[in-house]
C-alpha cells in the first residue's frame, strides 16, 4: 500500500480500478524508405485511418452531449479529407520517406498555413488538425491509447493532467474519481472537476509512475489523498470516513430553501458558478440564488467555436431555467492563461499568464466580442441577465470594453433587436492594479465579483496552476487580505454591491472571514453551497467581525492560518477540510 499526498480539488471519496492515462511526447523515427517499399509505407497509413475511423464511430454511437459529437464529427472528416490523403501520399513518394514522418510533414505545414491566416474559421481548426494527425501517427508506430471516452467501466482515472476538451468528455458516471500528477486547486481541470462532481486530486507529483493499469485506488477528494492498493484495514477506515461524509452531506440537505442569514440576521446571497448548462439541475437542487460566474469560454471549446446563434440559445436556456432562482451573470470570454481553447491559443507567447487574454483578447478580437455581446442582449429579455467583464486592469481598459458594449447595444436598437436596457454590468477584480483603482472602477460599474483564483496569482506571483509552488498560493496572505479588503470598502463607499466568484468563495475555512470583511455575495462550485450557509447560519455578524478585527492586526501568514483554523474548529469541528 502506498499513501501519496496531492492537492484535494473536488470533494467526495472515489474508489475503483485505476485506468492510467499519460500524454507521452513522441519522437518520430527519420528514416528514409527505399522506392520499392513506398507502396507499403501508403497502406500502413491508410490501415492507421481505417482502425482509427473505426474506433470514432464507435464511440460516436455512445457519446452523451453535443459538444463532444460535434468534435469526433469532426475529427472523422479530417480523416476523409481528400486533400490531407494526397499531400502525405505525395511525400511519401517524393522524399522516400516513412508514414509517420510524412504525417508530421503535412501538420507542420498545415499549421504554419493556418496561423498565417486571417480566417478566425481556418485558425480554430489548428487544435482538430493536431488531435487527429497525432493520432494517426501514434497508431502507426503501435502507440495508440485507449481514448478516455471509451471507458466502458467504473474506473479512477489517473492521468498526467487532462486538457480542458478531454475533461469535458468525461462520463461521471464511469470515472468515480481523479488522481492527476499537475494542477493546482485553481486549475481549470480542477474547476471542471468540481462542475462533474468526481472527487479528484491533483499535484500528486508523479502518480503516473507509481501505478499500474488496473490497480486498485482510493480517492479522497475531501482530504487530498489517494491509497494505492490499500490495505483491508485501511480500505475499510477510509469507508467509514465516506459514509460519515455522505450523512452530512444529507444534513445540509434540509438547508437547501433556507436563507443564507446569519443568528443575528445579516442576510447575504449564495450564488452557483458554472462552467456547462449541465450543471443547472445540481445548482437549483443546491438552492443557489443565481449563477454568480457562467465561465462562457467554454462554449468555444468545441472545433468552430460557437455562432452567436448557438451563444443566443444557450445563454437563453441558462436564464430561462434560472427565472425562479435569481440572475444569471455571464462573463464574457476569458480564454488565455491555462485556458486553452482550440484555435485562440497565444501564439507562441513567453508568458501567456500575463498575455494576450480574456478582454485583452476581446479588445483585438472585436468580431468575436460583439458577437457575444449581442447573444447576451439577446438572451436577457428572457429572464434576468448580467454581463462582467474578466481581467480588467484599469479605468481605460473598462472605458475601451463599455463603449463596445454601447456600441453593440446601439446596433440592437438599430436591428430593433429587444434587450433588458437596465441590464446590471460588473467588473471583475483579479488584477491588482485593478484592486488599487477600486475606487475609480467603482463610479463605471454596478458591482464588483473579485477573482480570487487570478487575484492571488498576481498579488503574490504564484502560477496558479504550478503545483511546485503551490505552497505559496495562499488566501490568507496578508496582502492578499488587505486587497480584498479595500475592494469591499471601495465598493460600498460607492454604493455597488460586492460579489467573489474566485474558489476562495466556496472554501468553508474562509466563510466566516469573508462575511465579517462585508462581502455581499458569494459564489462557488455548487457542490459548495450548503456547506457555506450552514457556517453563514450558526455565526452572528459581530462575531464574524471580531475575526476581522483580530485577522488584520496580525502580520504573519502563520498566525493567520493557525488562529482562522483553530476558530473554525472549534465551532465546526472536522467539516473544515480545506
Ligand atoms: C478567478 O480568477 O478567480 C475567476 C473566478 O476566474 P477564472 O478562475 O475563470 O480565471
Ligand atoms: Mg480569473
Amino acid at each position: 500500500m502506498r499513501i501519496l499526498k496531492g492537492i484535494a480539488a473536488s470533494a467526495g471519496i472515489g474508489t475503483g480500478k485505476s485506468f492510467l492515462y499519460v500524454h507521452e511526447k513522441l519522437v518520430i523515427p527519420r528514416i528514409e524508405i527505399e522506392g520499392g517499399l513506398l507502396e507499403d509505407e501508403k497502406q500502413r497509413f491508410h490501415t492507421a485511418r481505417t482502425n482509427i475511423d473505426q474506433e470514432l464511430n464507435d464511440t460516436l454511437i455512445e457519446v452523451t452531449t453535443d459538444e463532444h459529437r460535434k468534435i469526433l464529427e469532426t475529427h472523422l472528416m479530417m480523416l476523409q479529407d481528400p486533400e490531407f490523403i494526397s499531400l502525405v501520399e505525395h511525400h511519401i513518394d517524393t522524399h522516400q520517406i516513412t508514414s509517420e514522418w510524412a504525417v508530421e510533414k503535412v501538420l507542420t505545414e498545415y499549421v504554419e498555413l493556418l496561423d498565417a491566416s486571417e480566417d478566425p474559421i481556418l485558425k480554430e481548426r489548428k487544435a482538430d488538425i493536431y488531435d487527429i494527425g497525432w493520432r494517426i501517427i501514434r497508431s502507426m508506430m503501435g502507440k495508440s491509447r485507449p481514448g478516455l471516452s471509451g471507458i466502458d467501466e467504473e474506473v479512477v482515472l489517473v492521468a498526467d493532467t487532462l486538457l480542458p476538451s478531454e475533461a469535458l468528455a468525461l462520463d461521471p458516471k464511469k470515472i468515480k474519481a481523479i488522481a492527476l500528477d499537475r494542477g493546482g486547486r485553481t486549475s481549470h481541470v480542477a474547476i471542471l472537476a468540481r462542475a462533474l462532481q468526481i472527487p479528484t486530486v491533483v499535484g500528486l507529483g508523479r502518480i503516473t509512475e507509481k501505478v499500474d493499469m488496473g490497480d486498485e485506488i482510493i480517492v479522497d477528494g475531501n482530504l487530498g489523498e489517494v491509497s494505492i492498493r490499500p490495505s483491508t484495514a485501511s480500505a475499510q477506515k477510509m469507508r467509514e470516513r465516506f459514509e460519515r461524509w455522505i450523512a452530512h452531506e444529507k444534513e445540509l440537505q434540509q438547508l437547501t430553501d433556507l436563507p443564507a442569514q446569519t443568528k443575528d440576521g445579516h442576510t447575504v446571497s449564495l450564488n452557483a458558478n458554472i462552467e456547462t448548462i449541465e450543471e443547472l439541475e445540481t445548482v437549483i437542487t443546491h438552492g443557489a440564488q443565481g449563477i454568480g460566474l457562467f465561465r462562457s469560454e467554454f462554449l468555444f471549446l468545441k472545433p468552430g467555436g460557437a455562432s452567436e446563434e448557438e451563444q443566443f440559445e444557450a445563454y437563453k436556456a441558462v436564464i430561462e431555467k434560472m427565472k425562479d432562482s435569481g440572475p444569471v451573470t455571464i462573463r464574457t470570454i476569458d480564454v488565455g492563461g491555462d485556458k486553452v481553447i482550440p484555435g485562440m491559443e497565444g501564439l507562441g507567447e513567453e508568458n501567456p499568464i500575463l498575455g494576450w487574454r480574456a478582454v485583452r483578447f476581446c479588445l483585438s478580437r472585436k468580431d468575436i466580442f460583439k458577437t457575444q455581446l449581442r447573444a447576451i442582449l439577446r438572451a436577457s429579455v428572457y429572464g434576468k441577465a448580467k454581463i462582467m467583464f474578466p481581467m480588467i486592469s484599469g479605468p481605460e481598459e473598462l472605458d475601451n470594453v463599455l463603449l463596445v458594449l454601447s456600441q453593440v447595444k446601439d446596433e440592437c436598437r438599430r436591428d430593433g433587436i429587444e434587450f433588458d436596457e437596465s441590464i446590471e454590468v460588473g467588473t471583475m477584480i483579479e488584477v491588482p492594479s485593478a484592486a488599487i483603482v477600486a475606487d475609480l472602477l467603482a463610479v463605471k460599474t454596478d458591482f464588483f465579483s473579485i477573482g480570487t483564483n487570478d487575484l492571488i496569482q498576481y498579488t503574490i506571483a504564484v502560477d496558479r496552476g504550478n503545483d511546485k509552488i503551490a505552497y505559496l498560493y495562499q488566501p490568507f496572505h496578508v496582502g492578499v487580505l488587505r486587497l480584498i479588503k479595500m475592494i469591499i470598502e471601495k465598493g460600498h463607499e460607492h454604493s455597488i454591491p460586492v460579489a467573489m466568484c474566485g474558489e476562495m468563495a466556496g472554501d468553508p475555512l474562509t466563510t466566516v472571514l469573508l462575511l465579517g470583511l462585508g462581502l455581499d455575495e458569494f459564489s462557488m462550485s455548487p457542490q459548495s453551497l450548503l456547506e457555506v450557509k450552514n457556517i453563514i447560519r450558526s455565526v452572528t455578524l459581530e462575531e464574524a467581525k471580531e475575526m476581522v478585527d483580530k485577522v488584520m492586526s496580525m502580520t504573519s501568514l502563520v498566525n493567520i492560518n493557525t488562529y482562522i483554523r483553530k476558530w473554525m474548529h472549534d465551532r465546526f469541528g472536522a467539516i473544515i477540510s480545506a
